[in-house]
């Protein structure tokens, strides 16, 4: 529950009322089938969407969803700089494949709502690459 509103099944979401990140044990299962860098992927978007909360309106854009991509690649490859989190082999294909089923063809999504597969992978990069102010120019 967030705000007295039931989450939508098969889904992760940040939940702005109680500031606290949530996913369905389902889609994370379902997902770690695939590796286990589909779940650090969720959070990390989730997470995003808790850092985007933290900023001033005007610097969150129409394009939040793809801002929480950006944030999530600066998140997750800013631990791996810093030594608190570690890739292990196959973590980064796992990751471009994970972008390619959460897509905006993914039954959970409609088109327009996070970005296709490639804009989504091309945005996590760049967060990832540059950092965080990186998601914000
Ligand atoms: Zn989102």
């Amino acid at each position: 529950m967030c705000g007295g509103e039931r989450f939508e099944p098969d889904n992760a979401a940040y939940c702005p009322s109680g500031d606290f990140v949530t996913r369905d044990a389902h889609l994370m299962r379902s997902g770690y089938a695939r590796g286990d860098a589909w779940v650090y992927l969720v959070i990390s978007h989730e997470w995003g969407h808790a850092v985007q909360n933290r900023l001033r309106r005007g610097l969150v854009s129409p394009a939040a969803e793809l801002r929480a991509d950006c944030l999530a690649g600066a998140a997750l490859y800013g631990s791996s700089d810093d030594g608190t989190l570690r890739f292990e082999d196959g973590d980064e294909q796992e990751l471009v494949d994970a972008f390619e089923v959460i897509g905006d063809r993914a039954p959970w999504t409609r088109p327009g709502d996070h970005g296709s597969a490639v804009q989504r992978l091309r945005t996590f990069s760049r967060g990832g690459e540059k950092g965080a102010r990186a998601c914000f120019t």
